[in-house]
Formats: C-alpha cells, structure tokens, sequence
C-alpha cells in the first residue's frame, strides 16, 4: 500500500475584523489584566444572566458603552461581567448601531 503524503493544507488566513478586540492594545496591557481580575473578583457572575435570575460564572468583562462609541475603557462603572453567550448577543446588537 503506497503511502501517499497528504496534501498540504493552506492555512485559512487569519481575518482581523476592524473594532475586534485584536486591534484594541490596550487589552494586551498589565493594567487591562489587574483591572480584568478586579472586577471579576467584585462580582464573578454574569450580570446578564444573573438579572434573568440564572447563576452563571462570568468569562469576561465587557465595557457597558463600548469603548468605539466613546465608552470609558478604565472606568469601573463602565464594566460589567458577562458570558460568552450574553457577551455575544450584546456584540450583535451593538453592531447594528
Ligand atoms: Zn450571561
């Protein structure tokens, strides 16, 4: 049985929406990180979710204005802790704005 080598695979190239979190250079910052960590540790459920009465641990923390609207990116009281899920339905719609 001859071993044919598989065909090499292109890789897909990588697409960088502008406004995606990969543009943004201050969330590759230490601060960003220990502001991150604070607000996680102050209230680690998702405050979506948790206002529909369901307990869900947060996995991010999502700037409530968004910050390419003129949010406060540091500001505390601009952030809240969300899901994946809650933090995807509230992309969607910002991005019909
Ligand atoms: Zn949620």
């Amino acid at each position: 049985m001859p071993n044919f080598p598989s065909p090499k695979r292109t890789n897909p190239r990588k697409i960088q929406r502008k406004g995606s979190k990969d543009s943004e250079p201050r969330y590759h910052t230490t601060n960003w990180r220990a502001v991150r960590q604070s607000v996680l540790m102050a209230e680690p459920l998702c405050r979506s979710c948790a206002e529909l009465g369901e307990v869900v641990l947060a996995q991010m923390v999502d700037h409530i204005e968004p910050v390419r609207l003129g949010g406060n990116f540091w500001d505390t009281s601009n952030l809240q802790p969300l899901c994946n899920s809650c933090h995807a339905v509230k992309s969607a719609k910002e991005r019909g704005r």
